[in-house]
């Protein structure tokens, strides 16, 4: 459910007029509707409301501070992924306590800096990751929140690129390790076990992966309690899928419900990861048509807007859907390619896509609010898009398209 909607012939974010927004901001551009990603964030909160429970917002998914900013507001915890995004999330005004720092290669110093920053569990990785945070943890003299991060062997059932819970992945330990590794880490007295943790994958369309995944966590959760060790949270990791085309995702509270009935009778807190349903419908990115041309039996629609703004396609053959912000009564719709301007052949939006366009529309590319700005790059030396949020009938800036001098001010002549 988003806020992006047709009145008459013309695409609205919320109450304001898309080709208004594109005429005073220009193109490329990220619109985000305040409203839906209220909305995302509230339903993840409602569904977890009866057992204690941290919604952790993946930020790497979208990681405009605006976005951490409004997040943090409605209560939301995040998951990070290295120290770059817990400054992030500290600069956006999010509390460290409700961070949550996972990935399989956390440099001693990330993990120094989330220590002394006091975050609320670092998902560990591998044995040698326990070994370096006992080191950090004592020289700090601190007690490091733990949690392991297990590879149930779960097939998360969607694109190879985004599944992680597979045993050929590089990321957790394996379920057989995991017992013996936290008796290790209960008996250091500069650790505190505090949880279970996973993540099996992306764009998850179904409830049976988490399912499975959450049994395999609970049963170790109470082989951990025979043992004399209790956690005291399990998380479940994101990857709840959203819609991009036809897919039919179960809504937060169906995927929720199911864990949190396995969990009945447990004395545990319940956390969960999502990134990409609750930002993924809540932006628009829009592409002005600059020209159109046939070559052999194609048809090119050929916008401002390029892989570089908007990697997913061209990364994982993501079939997003692109519509345009006004809707012709008099123009044929022809099959079209929508590629950018990038020298690059697999730079494309959308592929074989019915359009009725003409040079000068603002095409929009739906569900890019998740690993759309935060993947973007500067490649063939574009400069990083504006990005602007939508609030009932007013607009905010809240990013500046990049300068070019911006692009190289990094970049040094030797003398
Ligand atoms: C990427 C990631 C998430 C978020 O995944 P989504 O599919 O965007 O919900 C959550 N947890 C971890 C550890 C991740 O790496």
């Amino acid at each position: 459910m988003d806020f992006f909607g047709f009145k008459d012939s013309d695409l609205y974010a919320e109450s304001v007029k898309i080709s208004d927004i594109a005429s005073q901001y220009g193109t490329p551009l990220y619109v985000y509707s305040k409203a839906t990603l209220t909305k995302h964030v509230q339903a993840f909160e409602a569904a977890l409301k009866s057992r204690k429970h941290l919604v952790c917002f993946a930020v790497k998914a979208c990681s405009n501070l605006a976005v951490l900013n409004l997040m943090a507001k409605l209560g939301a915890g995040f998951d990070i992924v290295s120290e770059g995004e817990l400054r992030r999330v500290i600069a956006a005004g999010g509390d460290p306590s409700k961070v949550v720092f996972s990935g399989v290669g956390k440099s001693e110093s990330e993990i120094e800096f989330a220590l002394s920053q006091k975050i609320n569990c670092l998902n560990i990785e591998s044995p040698e990751e326990i070994d370096t945070v006992i080191k950090v943890a004592k020289r700090l003299n601190v007690v490091a929140p733990v949690a392991l991060r297990v590879n149930p062997g779960v097939d998360a059932k969607t694109h190879p690129s985004i599944s992680t819970g597979l045993k050929n992945n590089k990321f957790g330990v394996s379920e057989e390790l995991a017992f013996d590794l936290y008796k290790r880490m209960a008996s250091e007295p500069c650790l505190k076990v505090s949880g279970i943790d996973c993540h099996i994958g992306s764009q998850m369309t179904s409830v049976e992966p988490i399912i499975e995944a959450s049994e395999k966590l609970i049963t170790l959760y109470n082989k951990l309690l025979s043992a004399g060790i209790k956690v005291d949270h399990i998380d479940v990791g994101g990857g709840l899928g959203v819609i991009y085309d036809n897919e039919t995702p179960p809504s937060p509270e169906e995927y929720v419900a199911p864990i949190l009935k396995k969990l009945e009778g447990l004395d545990v807190a319940l956390y969960v990861e999502p990134g990409r349903a609750m930002v993924a419908n809540a932006a628009v990115l829009l592409a002005k048509v600059l020209y159109q041309k046939d070559n052999g039996d194609k048809h090119f629609v050929i916008t401002d807007t390029a892989m570089n703004d908007m990697i997913r396609p061209a990364l994982y053959g993501a079939k997003m859907t692109i519509i345009n912000a006004y809707k012709h009564a008099d123009v044929p719709a022809v099959k079209s390619d929508v590629v950018g301007p990038i020298c690059e052949s697999d730079d494309f939006l959308g592929k074989d896509r019915s359009l009725s366009v003409k040079n000068g529309d603002i095409l929009v590319v739906r569900g890019a609010g998740a690993y759309g700005s935060s993947m973007a790059s500067t490649y063939n030396t574009r400069r990083l898009c504006a990005e602007v949020m939508v609030d009932g009938d007013k607009t905010a800036l809240i990013k500046k398209r990049q300068s070019f001098e911006d692009i190289w001010k990094d970049e040094i002549i030797p003398e």
